[in-house]
């Protein structure tokens, strides 16, 4: 297991600059089958890209992956995409568990707390935060009492608003 605790990763680097931990590392899986046209073995590298992912805070700092992202492309349709990162949430750049981390939180902490905590632009975390939330209340519904009252209303939309 590498320093990241997340598996498959090769951590190349490493480094605490003031309040902030940094990891330089890529993720050891490739991909094999194309996703455009499902292809398999007819992918080659094509360049790779650095991209920077905020992590779950440990010990007090703040923790980013500056990951080296393999783009690929496929002899047979001509696709070009990016190494698959399973462990990073999809359309944020941030780790799933930073994610977790940020959607558990956001109920009893501020956005601006959370966001010196981790990094994390404010906008960011409340847009994780709302679309949990848009995600999450059709299937609270059946639980909730026939006639709502105004102030349970109003305290569902100020913990996550
Ligand atoms: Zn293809």
């Amino acid at each position: 297991m590498n320093a990241l605790c997340l598996d498959d990763w090769i951590v190349t680097k490493q480094n605490v600059e003031g309040q902030i931990r940094t990891f330089q590392a890529e993720f050891g899986v490739m991909p094999d089958a194309c996703p455009k046209c499902g292809v398999v073995g007819r992918l080659y590298k094509h360049g790779a890209k650095e991209i920077e992912y905020k992590d779950t805070p440990a010990f007090g700092k703040k923790v980013v992956i500056v990951a080296t992202v393999k783009r690929f492309k496929c002899r047979e349709c001509g696709a070009t995409f990016m190494q698959h990162l399973p462990d990073i949430q999809p359309g944020r750049e941030m780790t799933r568990r930073c994610a977790e981390h940020l959607i558990e939180q956001c109920r009893e902490r501020t956005y601006a707390e959370m966001s010196r905590e981790t990094g994390v632009d404010e906008s960011v975390i409340r847009a994780l935060c709302n679309a949990e939330y848009e995600k999450i209340k059709p299937a609270r519904r059946p639980q909730a009492p026939e006639v709502l009252g105004i102030d349970e209303l109003t305290l569902h939309r100020r913990r996550f608003v």
